[in-house]
Order: structure tokens, then sequence, then C-alpha cells
């Protein structure tokens, strides 16, 4: 820690937005289907360890994408149950059973690497493409859970590569392998594929448990959005500097663009050295006091530059620079062709994560 901790922007979590997405989520479930947060990738940039004090009342289980990840968690107090997605290796085969995490076993050596006693999940590749269990062999998959007496099985999982797209031949291909594999396992283990999409969109394949990322942190990934859910996280800096420049007077790198008249603008401590990025130069709005203006200019490593016009703030002033209807992480995704998760996971660690609403 510095011996003057000082930060230039914060993000602000909403847990009351964060809340009423999940109940949202909730609401299309059939009774009796449990449910998993995913807070991988520290809740999507969100903060897992706060992410998941706030959601223990709404979900049944956590998943995170690896052991380092699972193990923050539990030296962070969180004791719901944890599913820990990655691949078990010789160096983290014993952290399952010291830190009471779930394993996937996704791959046959998996069956000896895991100590005994270790409780895991199976996860097939219906169609992925990424980890699994091939789909040709469940009778074989199901020999191997029944021989390995070490470990414990507890529940067959699978993943969809095309859910969050309208009409798709390749989802319909893996709803036929997700049908026999609950045509195998469904009578013994607890079966879960859905993620957000699916859960939002196809009812029909959400077996004994859902899997939410990307929708409880307020992004439907739906081919056609509901208004439902609302982005949990905003992005809050200030203005350093506010400066009067005559028309024509160009701003940053590259001097690509000028001021149209003589006016204000405003230099923001905030740059792609954050998260801010690059590429976004010249796209979005930002908010201060509730007046909208346009980042102008190329955005540097630490500062963007905004355009006031006629109107100034006094140094200190905060500036919305994401979160809100305009500006939210989905509005930047859909201004540089990348998704919401991408800019979320995008926000450097060193920006502190400031919760918000009711603990
Ligand atoms: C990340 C992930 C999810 C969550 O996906 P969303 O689209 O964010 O809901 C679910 N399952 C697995 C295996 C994942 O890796």
């Amino acid at each position: 820690m510095s011996r003057y901790p000082f930060n230039h922007s914060h993000v602000v979590i909403d847990r009351d937005r964060l809340r009423s997405n999940a109940r949202y989520l909730h609401r299309n479930l059939a009774p009796g289907v449990k449910s998993i947060a995913v807070i991988k990738a520290d809740a999507y940039g969100h903060g897992a360890v706060e992410i998941a004090r706030t959601l223990e009342a709404y979900y049944d289980m956590y998943a995170v994408a690896n052991v380092t990840e699972a193990v923050i968690l539990r030296e962070a107090g969180i004791i719901h149950p944890i599913l820990v997605f990655g691949v078990p290796v010789l160096k983290t085969a014993g952290a399952y059973r010291e830190f009471d995490l779930i394993a996937v076993v996704s791959s046959e050596e998996h069956f000896d690497l895991l100590e005994a006693g270790t409780v895991y999940h199976v996860e097939i590749d219906s169609g992925m493409g990424r980890l699994g269990m091939p789909p040709d062999r469940l009778d074989q998959i199901e020999q191997l859970i029944g021989a390995s007496g070490k470990i414990i099985c507890q529940g067959v999982m699978s993943h969809f590569a095309t859910a969050d797209e309208q009409s798709s031949g390749h989802l319909a291909r893996q709803k036929d392998i997700l049908h026999d594999i609950r045509a195998v396992f469904g009578e013994k283990y607890p079966i879960h594929a859905a993620n957000s999409a699916a859960s939002l969109n196809h009812p029909e394949t959400h077996c004994d448990m859902v899997r939410h990322g990307i929708a409880m942190y307020g992004y439907d990934p739906s081919p056609i959005p509901s208004d439902q859910l609302h982005p949990v996280m905003s992005w809050i800096s200030w203005i350093a500097q506010c400066k009067r420049v005559k028309k024509g007077t160009p701003l940053s790198y590259g001097a690509t663009w000028q001021a149209p008249a003589d006016g204000h603008y405003a230099v923001v401590p905030i740059g792609y050295a954050d998260g801010f990025r690059r590429n976004l130069s010249g796209k979005m709005p930002v908010s201060v006091e509730g007046h909208w203006y346009p980042q102008v200019g190329r955005v540097t490593m630490d500062y963007i530059m905004i355009w006031l016009g006629g109107d100034t703030y006094v140094p200190g002033t905060e500036v919305l620079v994401m979160g809100s209807d305009r500006n939210h992480a989905g509005k930047w995704a859909e201004a540089i062709g990348t998704i919401p998760y991408e800019i979320c996971c995008g926000i450097h660690p060193k920006v502190p994560r400031v919760m918000s609403g009711q603990s």
C-alpha cells in the first residue's frame, strides 16, 4: 500500500440492483430448480467477495474459474458451496478437500488425480468445444463414476456455445445431447447446463440447476433484451482540471480533435491503464451533475478529455464515466464491437470497488 493512498477513480457496485436482477432471474425457474451464481474473474470485475456476501440468500452455490479464486472466497469467510470450473492439476488436487471446494472432472485422469473424499461434478462437452468429456461415451463415463469410489459425484454439467443467439441449430444439437445426458445420469445426479441466456430464454434447458453470470450483473444476453435487468456497476472519476481554449485548439495525442468553438474542456484522470479502452476514443459520453458531455480526442494512459462547451466545473467534481443508461458497460461493448463481459473484466484491479445500497 502506498503511503499516500489515493484513487483517481472508483467502481460503485449497487447491491440493490444486484439483488433485483437475481430476483428477476429466479422468477422463471420452476420450483425446486437450484441456482449457481457465477462469480469467476472477480465476479466479472465487480469484486467476488462482496458479491458473494450479497447473494447468499439468492443462490445455492457459487462458481469460480479456478482454485485461487475459490480460496480467496474461503479466506474471506464465504461458506457457501463453491464449484471450481477449471481443470484440476497436481498442484491444486489437495486444495479441494482442504478448502471444501467442489471439483469439475472434465477428463478421465482427474479421477485418479483428486484426493479421496473430494466432491465433484462431471463435465460433458455437448458442443461447447472447450472442457468436458466426449458425449459419445456416456455409458463409459457412468462406469468411471461408479468405479471411482474414492471421490464423490454430486452433479453432471455441460455448457452451451450459442444460447445467446436467435434460433441456433447448434443449440438444438446441444439440447439433443443434453437429453441423452439426462437419460443416462438424470436419476442419479443433479444436472446443469443453462447459463444466463439459456436460463432466460430456454426453460427446457434448466434441468436441476441453472448458472447465472452476466445477467446477474445486469446485462441481458438475449437476442431481444428485456428491460428488467439493470447494470450493477458504475465507474466514477472526477475533474482534475477545467481549461478554457479557443475554437480550433486540438486536444490529446495525434491532435485528432479540435474545439468546435471557444469553450471549456475538462481533464479527467482515468485512462487505458485503468481499463478505459483506447479504442473507445471519442465514442462514449460521460455525465457530470446530470449533464452529458462527449469524451473527445484520444484516450491516453491516465487521462481522458471531455468537452464542456460553455460549462465549467470546479476541480474535484465527480464524473460518471460508465454506468447509466447511456454509458453502461453494454454500451461500451456495442461501441467497440465486444461484449460487456470483456469490458467489466477489463477494469484494472487497482481501481477500488465500493459497495452501495443496503448491505
Ligand atoms: C462463465 C460461465 C457461465 C456463466 O455464463 P453467463 O453467460 O455469464 O451467464 C456458466 N457456465 C460456465 C461453465 C461458465 O464458464
